[in-house]
């Protein structure tokens, strides 16, 4: 018996096509004369991550220093910022998030760890932030700063299946897009927590596997997979898969995870728990190959720039 799930996981879909050639080296940011620019590309200037930041929102605020003078959590210029609010689902018919259940409970603080590891551990480099509410400046409503948004994650849990789908639905869904175009994305950690079960015990040793450990992971992978989404990562569009790269590459942001089990009852289990080459260069780079910035707006639009931001500029949210 061969199992394997797909899980479809396209977002709106922009074409893009352009191979990536090189990004700049930057020097680490001199906190005495920090300046106005972006060096990091991530939307805040080099000022605001070496003074620290005090979003002060309509419905929420946020302080957050500068890892010049700050531990953790922090602003770091040297580093991508990126703001990812999660809305977890707890008005659902399980009473709570999938993501505080305790056999398979996984910290806010650890959600999203691929994108914060190093590039050389399979991770972005990346500082996360993740807020459980916007700071809804009058600019927009999930505005860090006038200039930068965050990115928003909604668990959805209202679902239940009460069979094993031979095509089951789909796991997540995102935009395709920097933060500042509107990026959004749903995780049905349900659909995850049902599909797992549905897999290990199709299994011939069901008891063989940690299914625990599996949930856990498969919530990992796909909220940072959605993430993923909205920040520009598998830039290619590709004709089949879209903005994905192919089943079984075992990346994060592969098309889908493939559970399987062959005739001889070896399970495969492809997860990708890693970001591969060509998205790590890319965000390391900030930016697609047409311009596009991977956190903020089209940096290269030097119409845009204002003298006092020649380089690196992001445009405002819109
Ligand atoms: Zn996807």
């Amino acid at each position: 018996m061969t199992t394997r799930w797909m899980t479809t996981l396209l977002g709106f879909l922009l074409g893009v096509g352009f191979a990536f050639v090189g990004g700049p080296v930057l020097a680490a940011v001199d906190c005495n004369n920090p300046g106005l620019a972006d060096a990091d590309q991530d939307g805040l200037s080099n000022a605001e991550e070496c003074n620290g930041l005090v979003a002060d929102g309509v419905s929420a605020s946020i302080t957050i220093g500068s890892c010049r003078d700050t531990p953790q959590p922090c602003l770091d210029p040297d580093k991508k910022d990126l703001f990812i609010v999660v809305i977890k689902s707890t008005a659902n018919p399980f009473g709570t998030s999938a993501l505080d259940e305790p056999a398979h409970a996984v910290a806010l603080t650890d959600l999203f760890e691929p994108m914060r590891r190093g590039i050389a551990a399979g991770g972005l480099d990346m500082q996360t932030h993740v807020l459980t509410s916007s700071p809804s400046l009058p600019q927009c409503t999930r505005c860090i700063t006038p200039d930068q948004a965050a990115t928003v994650i909604s668990e959805n849990r209202t679902e239940r299946a009460n069979s094993c789908p031979s095509d089951p639905p789909r796991w997540g869904e995102a935009s395709w897009g920097n933060p500042n175009e509107g990026g959004a994305a749903i995780v049905y950690s349900q659909r995850i927590l049902d599909g797992i079960e549905c897999f290990v015990n199709g299994l011939p040793s069901p008891g063989a596997v940690n299914a625990d450990q599996l949930k856990r992971d498969q919530l990992v992978n796909t909220f940072n997979h959605e993430a993923a989404h909205l920040i520009r990562l598998a830039e290619q569009d590709d004709r089949k898969v879209g903005h994905h790269y192919p089943l079984g590459a075992s990346c994060i942001a592969d098309v889908s995870p493939v559970y399987e089990v062959n005739r001889k009852g070896v399970v495969t289990i492809v997860l990708g728990q890693d970001f591969c080459g060509p998205s790590q260069t890319m965000i390391s780079a900030g930016a697609t190959a047409d311009g596009s910035g991977a956190l903020c707006g089209d940096f290269s639009d030097q119409d845009f720039d204002p003298p006092s931001r020649p380089k690196f500029d992001c445009l405002p949210v819109n």
